[in-house]
Order: C-alpha cells, then sequence, then structure tokens
C-alpha cells in the first residue's frame, strides 16, 4: 500500500477501515542467504539496502524484543553532519544526503526537520575550535555559519546573555542539521524492507552463533535454530555480548545515556541548541515537549535507565543556558544503553569469522547515522569491500594504531 495525501483523506472518509499493518509477522524459515542480527536503525536500514541495492532479498531480522524499541526509539534525535575529522566527516555527509531524500524514498514521513543546529562556545579558544570544525565541514561540501554573539541572539534570543560565568561568544551554525521523528525512521525502514521481501522476526532473541571450521553457518535463537551463511551483529548497547557468543572480545563499554521530555508547550525553541560549558542540547518536539539531554551516566552498565546525580548534572546545565525552561515541568525520562568505543568512532567490518559482520561503536550519535550505516554495511556483505566513506572503521585500528579520535573518551568519558 503507497501511503499519499489522497489516501489518508479517502480513509478518512470511509472510517480508516482500510489499513493494511505496516508489516508482516512471518515465521522465521529454516535457512536464509544473511540473518542481521537486531532490529534497530541500523539493522532495519542494512536489510533494506542490501534488498534495493543489491538486490539481496532473501534477508531475516532477528530482533529480541519489538522492532524499533531499542535506541532507535529512544533517542533525543538529533540529525547532522558537522564532524571533523577525515573518515567521520565524508561518512556523516553521506548519511543527511540519505537523509534529506528518505521520506520519498522509504514513502513515509519519518518527520525530518532541518531547523538549523547550533553548537554554542563561550571562550576564545573554543571559538578557535569551532572556526577549525566550520572549514572542515566547508571542505567536506556540507553548510556551516560561524556566528558572533549578536549573530546567536538574533536567531536565539530566549538565552541567557547576561549570564558571567559561561558568556555566550558565539555559535557554529549548521543549518542543514536538524531533527526526525526516531521511531517513525525504524518504522519507514521496517516497512519498505518487508516490502522488498525482508522477514522482520519480532520476539526472537540470538542466544548462540553457530561457527564451524571459522565459517559462519548460522544462529540458536529462542524461536529455534537458523542457517545462514552470512550473519550481521547489529545490536549496540549489547554488542560485546552478542559478540562474545562467537568468542570475540570488541573494544566496546556499555554505557547509560539519559534523555528528558517536558510537557507540550507551545512553539519557543525553533533550531537545535547545544551547550558548550556541560553537556546540553535541546529541540522542541512537534507536539510542544522540550527534548534534551546531556552526557553519560559514568559507569557502564546494561540498565535501561539512568540515575540522579545526571539528571541534576543536565537540568543545572539547561537552566544557566536559558533559564526559563525552568517553569516547564519534566514529563518523562528514560535511558538508553549505548556502544561506546575508545576512540568515538564506529566500527563497519568483516570479523575475524568468515561471514560474520559487525556493525557498531556508534555511541551517543548513532541515530543521524541510520542511513549511511545501513548503505555501508549491506555494500560490504554484497560486495566484500568496504564502502569508501566507511573504510576507515575497521575493528583493527585499535591494534594498529589508526584511530579516528574524534572524542576519544571511551570508558574514561568524565575526563573529556
Ligand atoms: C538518550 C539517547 C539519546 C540519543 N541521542 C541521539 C541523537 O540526538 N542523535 C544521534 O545521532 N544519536 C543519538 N543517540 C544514539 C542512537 O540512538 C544510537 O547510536 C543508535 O540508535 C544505535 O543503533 P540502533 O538504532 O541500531 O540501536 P537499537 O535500536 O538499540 O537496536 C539494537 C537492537 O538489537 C536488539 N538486540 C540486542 N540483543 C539482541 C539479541 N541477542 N538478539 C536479537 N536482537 C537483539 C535490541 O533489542 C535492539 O532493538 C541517542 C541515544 C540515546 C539512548
Amino acid at each position: 500500500m503507497r501511503y499519499s495525501g489522497f489516501r489518508v483523506l479517502s480513509q478518512g472518509l470511509l472510517g480508516n477501515r482500510g489499513w493494511r499493518p505496516a508489516w508482516r509477522k512471518p515465521a522465521p524459515k529454516p535457512a536464509y542467504d544473511v540473518l542481521i542480527i537486531g532490529g534497530g536503525g541500523h539493522g532495519l536500514s542494512t536489510a533494506y539496502y542490501l534488498a534495493k541495492n543489491h538486490g539481496i532479498t532473501n534477508v531475516a531480522v532477528l530482533e529480541k524484543g519489538g522492532l524499533g524499541l531499542g535506541n532507535v526509539g529512544r533517542n533525543t534525535t538529533i540529525v547532522r553532519a558537522n564532524y571533523f575529522l577525515p573518515g567521520n566527516s565524508e561518512f556523516y555527509s553521506h548519511s543527511l544526503k540519505l537523509w534529506e531524500n528518505l521520506e520519498r524514498e522509504l514513502n513515509y514521513n519519518v518527520m525530518h526537520s532541518q531547523r538549523g543546529l547550533i553548537n554554542l562556545f563561550h571562550s576564545d579558544g573554543q571559538r578557535d575550535a569551532f572556526a577549525r570544525r566550520g572549514n572542515a565541514m566547508l571542505a567536506q561540501g556540507d553548510d556551516a555559519v560561524l556566528l558572533d554573539r549578536d549573530g546567536v541572539r538574533k536567531l536565539l534570543p530566549y538565552l541567557d546573555f547576561e549570564q558571567t560565568r559561561f558568556p555566550i561568544y558565539g555559535g557554529l551554525y549548521h543549518p542543514r542539521g536538524g531533527t526526525a521523528r526516531h521511531d517513525a525512521v525504524a518504522w519507514g525502514y521496517a516497512r519498505a524492507a518487508d516490502q522488498r521481501g525482508v522477514d522482520l522476526i519480532e520476539n526472537c532473541e540470538v542466544t548462540g552463533i553457530d561457527i564451524e571450521q571459522g565459517r559462519m553457518i548460522g544462529v540458536q535463537t529462542t524461536r529455534g535454530p537458523i542457517r545462514a551463511k552470512q550473519v550481521a551483529i547489529v545490536v549496540a548497547g549489547r554488542s560485546s555480548q552478542v559478540a562474545a557468543m562467537a568468542g570475540m572480545r570488541l573494544p566496546i563499554e556499555s554505557h547509560i545515556l539519559q534523555a528528558f521530555v517536558t510537557e507540550g508547550l507551545k512553539p519557543c525553541i525553533d533550531h537545535v541548541v547545544s551547550f558548550g560549558m556541560g553537556h546540553f542540547y535541546i529541540s522542541q518536539s512537534d507536539k510542544g515537549g522540550l527534548v534534551f539531554g546531556g552526557d553519560l551516566d559514568f559507569y557502564a552498565s546494561y540498565a535501561a535507565r539512568g540515575n540522579l546525580p545526571m539528571v541534576e548534572h543536565v537540568m543545572e546545565a539547561g537552566m544557566t543556558l536559558m533559564p526559563m525552561i525552568g517553569r516547564a515541568r519534566v514529563l518523562r525520562s528514560w535511558g538508553g544503553i549505548m556502544d561506546m568505543s575508545p576512540d568515538g568512532s564506529p566500527i563497519i567490518d568483516k570479523a575475524p569469522v568468515d561471514g560474520l559482520f559487525i556493525n557498531c561503536g556508534w555511541n551517543y550519535g548513532g541515530f543521524k547515522a541510520v542511513p549511511a550505516s545501513g548503505w555501508c554495511l549491506a555494500h560490504l556483505m554484497a560486495t566484500g569491500a568496504p564502502h569508501q566513506v566507511a573504510r576507515r572503521f575497521r575493528l583493527d585500528r585499535f591494534a594498529t594504531g589508526h584511530l579516528l579520535d574524534e572524542e576519544g573518551t571511551g570508558s574514561q568519558h568524565n575526563l573529556h
């Protein structure tokens, strides 16, 4: 079924009785050509691009819960291409281009809103760092504008420009940055992959990985064994646990990141804004809630909920920057489990087992990467060679020393 304005109108007139489920609920077959472990954003986009770009459709996505209930539906929805280092820069640039055509591509409203992102700076040194970053973004073909204090005041008049502790010197404005509705991205990819013949198997946890003489032969699941010669581990915060089933020890630690949403308010924040003197970023959702977050809780954990010291830190940073938000009531908060790599950059690579692939290390920035990550992993699985925009995301870089030190904080995140 194609979605369109006409379909919405006609269904409205007919009592909305003609809608069909967005994807099938097939039982797992005994064997597939490709298995993707993990039905988050990255797993679903990989399945979609395997089918769309490479004609590989005998594919199953195995998800232990429901589609879109992991980090893909828990994040603060920021989409941007403002990375500094070669390796990340071209990858996120490619991803943003895919975002810009995503709704048409998937025939699904993911509510991608390029409302502009402004990273504030509060010192001369920080201005220099953002000027360099802006130049790197421009060199990559993306957009960046260095704003002075008056330029920021014009766009964000509600910030506290009088406070002296962290005076606002200016901001790096990325007009093509913005937000998207997070779970709609999972649903859109799921529906589009299903339409191309991919089986999406929910409530199917992978409990073992079967390897014979160094080659993949399949997996064990809570719904029985499934055979496949190609398997991809795309499980974000659970990467270390699932990779251990294949005898691998990954350079990944799992940490909690929290998000917060207030009651619905009239439109007041029409950009994405981030504070430069504490970790705090905020936008306003289409329902009116202020959506904001901060840094990781500073301990490794698999619990999808956070702790009060970080709540206090985030609220303090928000109040310092824009005291008006103190009037709003926080309605909801939650946590997600982040796959933190030692250099803050991801991994899309073959594993040491023949036919096994690994996609992880998205840290707390993997939502914006969803389109390009699936595109590049599908390319690697179909052709055997890394896609050029993901060629530096190698697993062995931690052994060879070729780090992509975007934010090399890893397990010592509090020290950055
Ligand atoms: C609070 C918060 C805020 C964030 N904000 C942003 C942001 O603003 N911008 C941004 O770019 N990124 C952001 N991120 C990061 C981003 O959400 C993640 O990097 C990204 O979603 C991770 O990839 P994923 O979507 O595939 O993960 P997930 O959705 O977590 O998918 C992994 C899936 O694997 C499944 N799985 C795990 N183990 C198994 C198993 N054994 N068998 C079968 N299935 C299994 C899980 O159930 C899960 O559904 C944020 C994250 C959080 C938590």
